[in-house]
């Protein structure tokens, strides 16, 4: 007989973002970890669309009075996603990732680390690398940007930013992961921008601190120092910003090990360096999270490695390395809204 939590596991691999199954059953072992089976049972019930207790308990013949408390606590568990509409609570479900697994980011065990570091893998590659639609894209850091590049306002960090009326900062879970189990970096720790509503969320959960727009710049340029990778939510109004490095970051480690990482990200710049201007003084080298740039009488950026990230561009004395348009009739355009994402991702899938 298939056990609540396989039901769980399908019903989470039917939301856009997927959750694929593995031989191996680790996502199973997951899921006890985290959830209840009375709580897996109401997560079953949930779909994208916010409810209110009222309608999730007719859906479930149950007392609205009763439930509405253990969604609460689910919620503020991590295990489903809260909004508020008129002051009055709405739940919804929660997607693996981004989502039910980033809100456990202040309860983390070893066990569950390293159950998770044996998912990732499988779920990159079945759910994220195969689909076209992903849920981050790339944006190059400012300093990387020149008057040629006319790039969009949804391409600049410190232009999603200013656009925030609410700003949460929260650890990032990658990075904290890896420290867990004795491979910690060392970079920037919070690291996680949250905006609007996911804001309120991870405020009312105690997930992160709520920050000006001043100091959400001032962790960018943190970021910046630390060599780290912008990866904003793949919409034009995200509703994130990751600051990711590619030693602790699911989705960075995972794509650099493919041979062309810059086939499954969403950018539309690309490095090159000036072979005149170029020292080969290697500088760059360490900069690059992908391992694009080799270096012999000069720097060679490999582009089926670059995903355009910038950061080797302003740490170039020489001022011999820029980056480039791929391709200006394709210029990568950013779904919508983060709905509309989650509706191509919902396609790409056959989901819909
Ligand atoms: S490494 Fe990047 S994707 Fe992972 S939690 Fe940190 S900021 Fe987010
Ligand atoms: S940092 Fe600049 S000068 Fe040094 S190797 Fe890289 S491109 Fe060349
Ligand atoms: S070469 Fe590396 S550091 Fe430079 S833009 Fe490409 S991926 Fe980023």
């Amino acid at each position: 007989m298939t056990d609540i939590y396989e039901k769980l596991a399908r019903h989470l691999d039917h939301l856009p973002a997927g959750f694929p199954a593995t031989e191996s059953g680790v996502e199973l072992r997951i899921l006890r970890r985290l959830f209840s089976e009375e709580e897996a049972g109401i997560a079953m019930q949930l779909t994208m669309r916010a409810e209110t207790p009222a309608d999730i308990a007719r859906k479930m013949d149950r007392d609205a009075g009763g439930l509405a408390p253990v969604l609460e606590k689910m919620a503020r568990k991590g295990l489903i996603f809260r909004s508020k509409k008129d002051g009055q609570a709405r739940y919804s479900a929660a997607q693996f990732v981004v989502g039910i697994w980033e809100y456990h980011v202040n309860d983390l065990s070893e066990d569950l680390v390293r159950d998770m570091n044996e998912y990732i893998p499988h779920l990159i590659k079945k759910s994220w690398i195969k689909h076209p639609t992903k849920q981050l894209r790339v944006v190059p850091v400012t300093q990387s940007v020149s008057a040629e590049m006319k790039v969009m306002p949804y391409e600049q960090a410190e232009e999603i930013i200013s656009s925030q009326s609410k700003i949460v900062v929260a650890p990032c879970i990658c990075r904290r992961e890896h420290e867990l189990i004795g491979e910690g970096c060392g970079k920037l720790m919070e690291a996680c921008l949250i905006f609007g509503a996911s804001a309120y969320y991870y405020e009312e959960n105690n997930l992160g601190r709520t920050i000006t727009q001043d100091e959400a710049r001032e962790i960018i340029n943190q970021g910046l120092s630390d060599g780290l990778v912008l990866q904003p939510g793949n919409s034009r109004k995200p509703s994130n910003i990751c600051l990711c490095c590619g030693c602790c970051c699911q989705i960075l480690k995972n794509l650099k090990t493919l041979e062309k990482p810059a086939k499954a990200v969403s950018t539309s710049w690309v490095a090159a360096a000036d072979e005149d201007l170029c020292t080969a003084c290697s500088v760059c080298v360490d900069r690059c999270q992908m391992d694009a740039i080799t270096v012999d009488d000069h720097a060679r950026v490999d582009p089926d490695r670059c995903i355009g990230c910038g950061l080797c561009v302003p740490t170039c004395e020489y001022d011999a390395m820029a980056l480039h348009e791929i391709d200006a009739d394709k210029h990568y355009v950013p779904p919508r809204n983060t709905v509309a994402t989650y509706l191509n991702l919902a396609r790409d899938r056959g989901l819909i």
